[in-house]
Formats: C-alpha cells, sequence, structure tokens
C-alpha cells in the first residue's frame, strides 16, 4: 500500500491521538502515506470523488505533538448515514478515486461495523478500539478505559474527603453506558462499599438496608458508585420515585414531576428518606471522565495497537481488530470480534458490595 486513511469515530477516548501518531510515524516508516479524515465517517462522504474535503494530510510534522493531547485531534461524530449502502458504496469509490487503500478505524462496536462494510466494499479495514466504556467482548481493554477509571478514582477520593469530613452517604454516577466495568473497577480501586451496574438487578430498598447496616457497624460516609445504566435496568422498570418521595413529603407533587426520570439526584434524595438520617449527596462525573489525556496503560496499549494497525495493513492483512488479551496485544477478524457476547465480573461486583 502507499497510501491509507485514519478516522476516530464514535465518542472520543483518551489514547485517540496516541495511536493516530503511532499510527503516522509507523506508516511513514512503511513508506505509506497517511490521511487523515475527519468527524469519523462523515470524512469520507463530505466530498466528491477526487477530492480531500474533509480530510487532512497527517505527515509527521502535523502529528508529533498531539500524542498526549486529551481528546481527538481528528475530531469525532458520529454519521446517521453511512448506515445506507448507497452512502457507503460512495465512501468507498471516494477511497478508490483518491488511492486511499486501507483505513484504519478508531471506535467502538458502532464504528467496527462501519468498517465491517467497507471491507465488504473492497476497503481493507483495522479497527482499534476505542470507547471509555470497555464494552467489546473480544477485548480485555478497550483505549481510553483505564484512563477514565483513574479520572474516577481521583475524583472519588476527592468526594470521599469531603463525605468523610460531614458523615455524608456520596453516590457516584460514573459512564459506561449498558457497561458497569466503570463503575465496578473504580469502586474496586477506592474500597467504595456499594457498586451498582446495569448487568445486575437492584432496588433502592436494598440498599437502604445496606446504608443503614453499614452505619450500625460505624461507616457514616459510605460512597456508592452508579453506572449511569442503572436506571434502564429491568429491576428497576417498576420503580417510581415520584410515589414513593410523594408518599412521605405531601407536597412533593407541588414541585415535581411524576413522569420525571429516575437519576441519581432522585436516587440520592429518596436514599435521604428511606434510609433515616443518611445525608447523601449526588455527584454525576459526566465528560470529565472521557477529558483527560491517557494514562500510562493507554499510552501504552495505543502505541501498540497503532503500530501494529499500520503494520497489519502494509502487510495486506485485512477485517481485523485488535485487542488486548492476557496483557498481550493480539488481532482477530472483526466478523467473530462483533459476534462474542460480553461478560461482567460478578465475582469482585458480589466482592465489593459484601465487605
Ligand atoms: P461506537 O463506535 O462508539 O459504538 P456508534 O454506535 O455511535 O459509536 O457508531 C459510530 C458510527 O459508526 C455511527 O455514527 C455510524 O457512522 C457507524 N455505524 C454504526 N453502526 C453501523 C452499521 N451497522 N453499519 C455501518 N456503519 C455503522
Amino acid at each position: 500500500m502507499k497510501r491509507i486513511g485514519i478516522l476516530t469515530s464514535g465518542g472520543d477516548s483518551p489514547g485517540m491521538n496516541a495511536a493516530v501518531v503511532t499510527a503516522a510515524r509507523s506508516a511513514a516508516l512503511f513508506e505509506m502515506d497517511v490521511i487523515g479524515v475527519k468527524r469519523g465517517y462523515n470524512g469520507l462522504i463530505i466530498g466528491e470523488d477526487n477530492d480531500t474535503k474533509g480530510m487532512m494530510a497527517l505527515d509527521l510534522e502535523t502529528v508529533l505533538d498531539i500524542a498526549d493531547q486529551p481528546g481527538t485531534f481528528l475530531r469525532t461524530a458520529r454519521c446517521i448515514e453511512f448506515l445506507n449502502p448507497d452512502v457507503r458504496a460512495k465512501a468507498a469509490k471516494r477511497l478508490n478515486s483518491l488511492g486511499i487503500e486501507g483505513l484504519i478505524v478508531i471506535g467502538g462496536d458502532g464504528s467496527f461495523n462501519g468498517a465491517r462494510a467497507l471491507c465488504n466494499l473492497g476497503i481493507p479495514c483495522i479497527g482499534i478500539p476505542g470507547t471509555i466504556d470497555n464494552d467489546l467482548a473480544y477485548t480485555e481493554r478497550s483505549l481510553g478505559y483505564d484512563t477514565a477509571v483513574n479520572v474516577c478514582i481521583n475524583s472519588v477520593r476527592q468526594i470521599r474527603a469531603t463525605s468523610r469530613s460531614h458523615d455524608r452517604v456520596a453516590v457516584v454516577e460514573v459512564m459506561g453506558r449498558h457497561c458497569g466495568d466503570i463503575a465496578l473497577r473504580t469502586a474496586m480501586c477506592t474500597g467504595a462499599e456499594q457498586v451498582i451496574v446495569p448487568e445486575m438487578s437492584w432496588n433502592v430498598h436494598q440498599l437502604a438496608d445496606r446504608i443503614n447496616d453499614l452505619k450500625e457497624k460505624g461507616d457514616t460516609r459510605a460512597t456508592i458508585i452508579v453506572a449511569e445504566g442503572v436506571y434502564k435496568n429491568q429491576s428497576m422498570e417498576n420503580f417510581n420515585a415520584f410515589e414513593l418521595l410523594s408518599s412521605y413529603d405531601k407536597n412533593y407533587y407541588l414541585t415535581h414531576s411524576p413522569n420525571e426520570p429516575m437519576n441519581s439526584h432522585l436516587l440520592a434524595h429518596v436514599l435521604r428518606v428511606l434510609a433515616p438520617g443518611c445525608e447523601a449527596r449526588s455527584t454525576v462525573l459526566g465528560y470529565t471522565q472521557r477529558g483527560s489525556a491517557p494514562y500510562a496503560y493507554d499510552a501504552a496499549f495505543a502505541f501498540e495497537a497503532g503500530h501494529l494497525a499500520a503494520k497489519l495493513l502494509h502487510s495486506g492483512i485485512s477485517e481485523q481488530v485488535i485487542g488486548i488479551k492476557n496483557g498481550k496485544v493480539f488481532y482477530m477478524p472483526i466478523r467473530e470480534a462483533l459476534d462474542m457476547k460480553p461478560t461482567f465480573d460478578t465475582a469482585m461486583y458480589s466482592l465489593v458490595n459484601s465487605l
């Protein structure tokens, strides 16, 4: 190959830039040009054949100083149009017209589906798993996950300092969409007394009992780590915070709506009611989790994965995704990787919630 493209797609994650830099440096070693495609798959479809609108040359001078920057220098975006086969066929034709013979896609499972579709159109693609959620079954870690967990650990320690001072319970909501890995790992690393994840059923009464038990044992500043997807858990389907809180406060309806969806602020309110004396406060960590420069684990993974992706394309190997198994970087077919079912560490989950 003489020229390859690289794009970041889906949600941004720490380490994406580092992977782009190493891929570009490695491509230079293999005497391949690298074209950066901006804003995910949008950059492939925004221009016409033979024009480079939505793309940029990634020469060494351009990329050298971005490796440790948070976010993604190439920008990222969702691209609904790419679900349309005709649009993808146009993108493949445009790539051919520009002499871009292969593509590195850094993103999550959605982005990998896009890459698989491009492979079917004759564009060799390699995927690097870039998502903080760690929701890709085939790899132990995705790029950005470890850094996001580190950000959560630092935040929980800070929150716990003030919880300790005031004998307060902290409800801390972390990201992860339908995956509880960030929450579980954060709980393990901070000694949080409770973790709630979308993979496991839970209810507010059990949670209140747990807080009461902890208080009896002398733990007055318990930390509860909540994954953002927990309110969509089936076990929460019939729970109505408005009904419960209205039964304790006859004026509750004056300032609240029955349709307010359950969230971490409401959960803290519910706990203040169900566990008397518990001064629960909630914090939603939100996008801070994505905004850090990569920590060592992700920076090293990005380095290896960026190089391997360029090497695979250079060697004529395509339709693969890169991952980590037993601490070693490896690759496997996209198709098989996407068919794998995620697992959750229920043993660690039970341990956190029982100590
Ligand atoms: P992630 O890659 O983090 O899972 P999304 O699910 O939002 O993020 O997917 C990112 C982008 O990948 C989508 O906006 C779309 O452009 C592309 N994509 C997702 N699913 C498919 C699919 N089935 N076929 C083709 N492209 C897809």
